[in-house]
C-alpha cells in the first residue's frame, strides 16, 4: 500500500492526448467510521436477541405444556420479566446515548457551586444507595462556579455512583468529592472494590465495551453507561478517565471548566491611573 494502515479509494480517467490521471482520495476515517457503524448496529443485534431468544424459550415451553405448575408458571414468568426488564433498560440506554451523541444535543447549562454540584448529585442517589447498605462518603468541593446542565449531571454521577455499587460491591463505601485543577474543577467518584486491569483504562468507556460481560449483565448493566458519560461530559467542555489499580479500587475523575469570577469593582482600583 502507498502509506501503512491508510485507505485510499482510486479515480482514474484518461486524458485527451493519451496516458491518465489518477486521483487517490485517502478514506481511512470513513471506512472507520463506517466500521465502527457496522460494529454498533452488530453489539445492538446481539444485545437485544439474546433476552428475546430466552423470552420466546420460556413462553413456547409454558404454552407447550397444557397444565403447568403453579410454581413452574411463577418460575418462568420471573425469568421472562427479568429478561425483557434488560431489553427495557438497553432500549433506554441506547436512546440517552442516541440523545448525547446527537449533533443537536443541547446542554441547558447553569452556573452552580461545585459544592452544590455534588450535594445535589448525592442527595438525588440517596435512595438508591440507602437500600445498597453502602456507605457514601463526600469528601468536599470548592465553591467555585461552573456550567452544568442539571440533568446531565444527575445521568453522569448517576452512572457513576451506581458502577461504583455494583462492581465496588465489596468496599462498602464510595469517596466522592470534587478539587480545583488549573481553570477546572476535578469531581471524582471512588470505589474500593476490585478495581480495573491496566489494559481496559483505556476501553471502558467505548460503546458496549464490558471487562466481564457475564458479571456486567448479572448486575444490569448494559456496557454503555460510561460511553454516556463520555459524551455528557465532553459536551460540557470537560474531559474524563480512570485510574485504578488492581485490587485497591478504581477512580472516575471528570472536569468542568470554571466560570471565570466577575471582578467586583472594588478590585479594579490598581489599574485606574
Ligand atoms: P456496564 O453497564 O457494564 O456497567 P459501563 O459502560 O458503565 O457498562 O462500564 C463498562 C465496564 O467498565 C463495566 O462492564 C465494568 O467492566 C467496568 N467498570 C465500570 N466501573 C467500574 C468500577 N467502578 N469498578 C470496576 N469496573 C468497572
Amino acid at each position: 500500500s502507498l502509506v501503512p494502515g491508510r485507505i485510499f479509494e482510486i479515480n482514474a480517467a484518461p486524458m485527451p492526448g493519451g496516458g491518465a490521471v489518477v486521483v487517490l482520495h485517502d478514506v481511512t476515517s470513513v471506512e472507520a467510521a463506517e466500521k465502527s457503524r457496522r460494529d454498533f448496529i452488530a453489539n445492538v443485534s446481539h444485545e437485544l436477541r439474546t433476552p428475546l431468544t430466552s423470552i420466546s424459550g420460556y413462553v413456547e415451553t409454558l404454552l407447550e405444556d397444557e397444565r403447568p405448575s403453579p410454581e413452574t408458571t411463577r418460575e418462568f414468568l420471573a425469568i421472562i420479566l427479568k429478561n425483557s426488564n434488560r431489553m427495557n433498560r438497553l432500549t433506554e440506554d441506547l436512546l440517552a446515548l442516541a440523545s448525547v451523541e446527537s449533533p443537536d444535543y443541547v446542554l441547558h447549562a447553569q452556573p452552580i457551586r461545585a459544592s452544590s454540584l455534588l450535594d445535589d448529585a448525592i442527595e438525588s442517589l440517596a435512595g438508591m444507595v440507602v437500600d445498597s447498605g453502602i456507605e457514601i462518603e463526600s469528601g468536599g468541593a470548592p465553591d467555585n462556579v461552573v456550567m452544568a446542565d442539571p440533568d446531565g449531571m444527575t445521568q453522569v454521577f448517576g452512572n457513576l455512583i451506581e458502577n461504583a455499587m455494583k462492581y465496588g460491591k465489596s468496599g462498602g463505601r464510595i469517596r466522592v468529592c470534587a478539587k480545583m485543577a488549573g481553570r477546572e474543577v476535578e469531581f471524582t467518584v471512588q470505589d474500593f472494590g476490585p478495581g480495573i486491569a491496566s489494559e481496559h483504562l483505556g476501553r471502558i468507556f467505548e460503546r458496549f465495551y464490558r471487562v466481564d460481560k457475564a458479571r456486567s449483565r448479572e448486575s444490569g448493566g448494559t456496557g454503555l453507561g460510561l460511553a454516556i458519560v463520555k459524551h455528557i461530559v465532553q459536551a460540557h467542555g470537560g474531559h474524563v478517565w480512570a485510574e485504578s489499580e488492581l485490587g485497591h479500587g478504581a477512580a472516575f475523575h471528570f472536569t468542568l471548566p470554571v466560570v471565570p469570577r466577575e471582578i467586583p469593582v472594588g478590585d479594579t482600583e490598581e489599574d485606574e491611573p
